[in-house]
């Protein structure tokens, strides 16, 4: 009964009617009463408090003042006329101001009637003043329903124009709230609330409306983001329960030849305890016979790649074939050849499989794979096409997450024989812990938070254009010393010409500045054919040239240890995380290096934000954290799993702590009661299912 009363359709509530409704549904998606409901204020304007005029200052938000107006005057000209209204009230005098609908608002103003005007106070010719205030008789003002603090309501421009606009909301709400209060029901257990001190529904969604203090405010704002967060980690969870139920994953049963000899003959360095750890992980998973679909962050240069490897040979000591997939072409062959040097002088075979592979080379190549006498198969998307059949896929590497969708990854579990294959993946993207839970729900995840030791932390300076010449001398020196140099320059433009265009502008004036014969500048694009590029970076790899002019190609994976200058051209152009991956290109090997970050003089707020924190820390999950605060998770993880971040009033980067809190809860009760059948978890289970309709599984009893 309930149910049907918040489904109503909006149209039946008084105060709007078909008309009203239609614009409702179009602007704010709101069809229902539920909707509505939903329709959270996005700010309070403080009405608890009246101020006298001798207590206006300039820090105010929105005040609100008792007085009346003594005179009103048009004056100015043209674009400057303006209606000045003087108000005063026992301890003062102040300026009320419109600039628009003089012609409605003159006529209105009654002198020597007592008003309540609001508005915010800002200073003009050393006084203050109020640009159109709010404005109402005293005796209006008395009348109204709503005292306290005011909601401010999202509308639209046609909204307002039928009555609808914040305020008309409000008194929309104001007729549904004593409808639909009383039926409402408790979601979550006494337990959850009283041990919580969370405060129930009822109250929350009345004082989120109508808040009587700011305390009942946080309280109800509280519990309403506590709800969201917690029915999606009881979702994620519980999927996350079904999964490992649902799927077996093959058995990698034991640790056989293929990992011992690498790890005692030809591991070149000690792993690191984060490296050992991940692998001891993986190991449980991949063990047990249940399905491992596990996500490895880690900063750049953490060492992803052996462990990956380790896992491969793994595989390989259970008979199954493993393949890794890059996004682009440049990083599938890097991860090519540092797992052929790794793998040098073990039987192990492996190939690379890219678009720009001929047909020639290709067939002996598939051969091999549906034979299994090729182990290994690296390549990019090429390898998601029908042709690429394995004889027994054991395990899925995946490089750099973000750009593979969740439909890429089915597609290759097709690919084994009937029992899909383990996923791991690898992201050089360090998300926060807490936002990696609500978004990967589904994945398990590993983190390794330890450098290989040795490194010495990268210098980060931000340089003005104008300083280009001592930069320039600074690169002069660090070439002298036999270091190599990266110059990245931005995709900004609309159009890819025009980028192509800037970078090029940029690698002639590099090739002024560092003539030949002494110095060898080389070049990669987006426009270069795949090979010319390979050409370009094995010079560069094998120090053949001082200095890689590119764009953002270079961004992820590539591997010059000798390279330790990384420039970035307009720095002020890419976001933190672009940022911190490119940097992640030097510091690769012994030497001292550095990061200088070269900008122009106009910087917006966060861009400079971004350029601090570039100089600040080397710490991924860190930059992490800045860059979910700036661009807001959505932006952060593109369109993956956007569903999961389109909270109606929980917000990712600040409610961090309280996620945290609900996903444990959702764990103990699931853990104590997987399909919520006690009677105490009665009230979370209807609204589960109310959420879920009925696409709905359930997890087995274990
Ligand atoms: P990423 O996590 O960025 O993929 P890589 O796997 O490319 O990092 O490793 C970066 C470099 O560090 C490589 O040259 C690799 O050989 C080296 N490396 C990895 N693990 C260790 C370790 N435990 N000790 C020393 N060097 C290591
Ligand atoms: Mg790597």
């Amino acid at each position: 009964m309930q149910k049907d009363l918040l489904q109503t359709p909006i149209e039946f509530l008084k105060g709007v009617g078909p008309q009203r409704a239609d614009l409702l549904r179009k602007d704010l998606g709101i069809f229902t009463y539920g909707d509505l409901l939903e329709h959270y204020p996005f700010r309070w304007a403080d009405k608890s408090k009246y101020y006298k005029v001798s207590q206006i200052n300039s820090d105010q938000a929105e005040i609100q003042l008792i007085g009346h107006i003594t005179q009103v005057d048009e004056v100015g000209e043209g674009r400057g006329k303006r209606l000045v209204a003087h108000f005063e009230d026992e301890t003062g005098q102040t300026e009320l101001v419109w600039f628009k609908g003089i012609k409605w608002i003159k006529p209105a103003i009654k002198l020597r009637v007592p008003l309540v005007i609001y508005g915010k106070p800002s200073v003009y010719r050393n006084s203050y003043n109020f640009v159109h205030p709010e404005m109402e008789t005293l005796e209006e003002h008395q009348k109204s329903l709503v005292k306290g603090l005011l909601p401010v309501y999202r509308s639209s421009e046609k909204l307002n124009g039928r009555g609808l606009g914040s305020k008309g909301i409000a008194n929309i709400m104001q007729h549904l709230l004593p409808q639909v209060i009383e039926v409402l029901p408790e979601t979550l257990s006494e337990q959850i609330l009283t041990q919580n001190k969370l405060v129930d529904r009822k109250t929350a969604f009345a004082h989120i409306h109508f808040p009587p203090d700011p305390d009942a405010l946080k309280r109800a704002q509280l519990r309403l983001k506590f709800d969201e967060f917690f029915f999606i980690q009881l979702a994620l969870l519980n999927q996350k329960n079904v999964h490992k139920q649902q799927y077996k994953g093959v058995v990698f049963e034991s640790v056989g030849n293929y990992f011992n000899d690498f790890y005692n003959h030809h591991l070149p360095f000690e792993l690191t305890a984060a490296q050992k750890r991940v692998l001891k992980e993986i190991r449980r998973d991949t063990q047990t016979g249940a399905h491992m679909n596990r996500l490895v962050q880690g900063d750049v240069g953490s060492g992803k790649t052996v462990v990956a490897l380790m896992t491969m040979l793994i595989a390989l000591d259970n008979g199954y074939q493993t393949c890794l997939m890059a996004p682009t072409e440049i990083l599938a062959t890097q991860h090519y050849n540092s797992l052929k040097e790794l793998l040098v002088d073990m039987p192990v075979t492996i190939e690379l499989l890219t678009g720009s592979v001929k047909q020639r080379a290709r067939k002996p190549m598939l051969e091999a794979l549906s034979t299994g006498t090729l182990h290994i198969i690296v390549g990019t998307h090429a390898l998601l096409e029908d042709p690429v059949v394995f004889k027994n896929l054991g395990l899925v590497v995946i490089d750099e997450q973000h750009r593979f969708g969740v439909a890429q990854r089915a597609r290759l579990w097709k690919k084994g024989p009937g029992v899909p294959p383990h996923i791991l993946v690898m992201t050089a993207t360090p998300i926060p812990r807490t936002l990696a839970m609500s978004l990967y729900g589904d994945l398990d995840i590993s983190v390794i938070d330890e450098l290989p030791p040795g490194r010495k932390p990268i210098t980060t300076t931000h340089r003005f254009e104008n300083s280009r010449l001592r930069v320039i001398g600074f690169m002069r020196e660090e070439i002298a010393k036999g270091r190599q140099i990266y110059i990245v320059f931005p995709l900004i433009e609309e159009s890819e010409a025009m980028d192509y265009n800037n970078l090029m502008d940029g690698y002639a004036q590099i090739q002024r500045d560092f003539p030949q014969p002494n110095y060898q500048v080389s070049v990669v694009h987006g426009r270069m054919k795949p090979e010319d590029k390979d050409f370009e970076m094995q010079r560069f790899a094998r120090g053949e040239t001082h200095i890689m002019v590119a764009t953002t190609v270079i961004e992820v994976g590539v591997n010059v240890p000798n390279a330790s200058v990384m420039i970035i051209e307009n720095a002020e152009k890419f976001g933190l995380s672009q940022l911190h991956q490119l940097r992640g290109r030097v510091g690769r090997g012994a030497e001292q290096s550095y990061c200088i970050l070269l900008t122009g003089h106009k910087l917006s707020a966060d861009a400079r934000t971004r350029l601090e924190t570039m100089c600040r820390t080397n710490d991924g999950f860190e930059i992490a954290d800045v860059d979910l605060r700036l661009r807001g998770p959505g932006d952060l993880m593109g369109t993956r799993q956007s569903g999961l971040l389109n909270f109606k009033i929980a917000d990712l980067s600040k409610d961090q702590q309280l996620l945290q809190l609900a996903r444990k809860i959702a764990h103990e009760i699931l853990h104590e009661d997987p399909r919520l059948e006690l009677p105490q978890h009665a009230r979370i289970r209807s609204e589960y299912i109310r959420q879920h309709k009925g696409k709905l599984k359930w997890s087995r009893i274990s």
